[in-house]
């Protein structure tokens, strides 16, 4: 076994820089996710944070570490958790988040697509199947969680909405849009997303340099009581497809994840600019019936 290049105590995972141990690990971690957030200027002492969480291993490193950042420089946030309606699923997690926040006296707001679309997301499945959406669940899913989190983050007084996003979701990102060819999201990507629009709360991402394996490891040695199975629909999506291949691109060639956004926050600034020249934005159109 390896030693701690830091201390020389059993080390458990191998960074760039060498073998660190348990407590080296822990210290390097947080300190990737609070260098994002200082480097990009992620959080500033005036903005109300609202941290988007599912229960899953990601969000809730996210709300730990900026939960304790904000309180640490008393920024107000506060936790939002959205319940999609999945069978066998989310129940479990939105049990583990509020046990989470009770236990960290965080104030968690909730909010769900029964409530706000009259149902929940396995009954909208077999129906758009019926109406011959030829949609994955995810891509339903997808837009309706993001249109909940970002109405209720503004309307309860968010100026940033924090995500638990890593650095393997964000290469997986980065891929997904090049593939299809999806220009308008693919210079929406980043530690902080969105080029603003008073309609939309700014998202941002503190674990955008986490590895997945890292974020694995840190849920592991912090004993967070986390769900680790995935959404029963995520194997339909595309991500799924993209995420297989960059593992196995990883594996066979270590350090494409972190090569994939070292090249993308490189061209960002001139990509940025391009657009803005040359696109011209999009009216937001309101929904007919609400
Ligand atoms: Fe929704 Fe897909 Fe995420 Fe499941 S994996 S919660 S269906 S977006």
């Amino acid at each position: 076994m390896e030693k701690c290049s830091k201390c020389g105590k059993k080390s458990v995972y191998s960074a760039q820089h060498g073998p660190l141990c348990e407590s080296h690990f822990l210290r390097y971690f947080e300190k990737k996710v609070l260098n994002t957030i200082k480097n990009f200027k992620l959080i500033n002492s005036k903005d109300v944070v609202a941290i988007a969480v599912s229960g899953g291993k990601d969000s809730t490193i996210a709300l730990d570490i900026v939960a304790k950042y904000c309180e640490k420089r008393r920024i107000k946030f506060f936790a939002i958790t959205v319940n999609e309606g999945i069978k066998k699923y989310r129940e479990q997690t939105i049990k583990d988040i509020k046990k989470f926040c009770k236990e960290k006296k965080i104030e968690l707001k909730e909010v769900s697509y029964k409530k706000e679309f009259g149902m929940e997301l396995d009954k909208m499945i077999p129906l758009a199947k019926k109406k011959g959406w030829d949609k994955t669940p995810c891509s339903i899913c997808g837009v309706l969680r993001r249109s909940l989190l970002n109405k209720y983050a503004k309307k309860w007084g968010a100026t940033k909405l924090v995500t638990g996003h890593n650095a393997d979701d964000e290469a997986q990102s980065i891929l997904m849009n090049l593939y299809k060819a999806n220009k308008d999201q693919f210079v929406r990507l980043g530690p902080a997303t969105g080029i603003s629009r008073k309609e939309f709360v700014q998202r941002i991402k503190p674990l955008y340099f986490c590895l997945e394996k890292e974020v694995e490891l840190y849920t592991k040695l912090k004993k967070y009581s986390v769900q680790l199975k995935s959404c029963p629909y995520s194997s339909e999506s595309f991500r799924n497809y993209v995420k297989k291949n960059l593992w196995k691109m990883e594996k066979d060639y270590p350090g494409t994840t972190t090569s994939i956004l070292q090249t993308y926050l490189h061209i960002l600034p001139t990509l940025k600019k391009e657009f803005m020249e040359t696109s011209t934005p999009k009216k937001l159109r309101k929904c007919k019936l609400c």
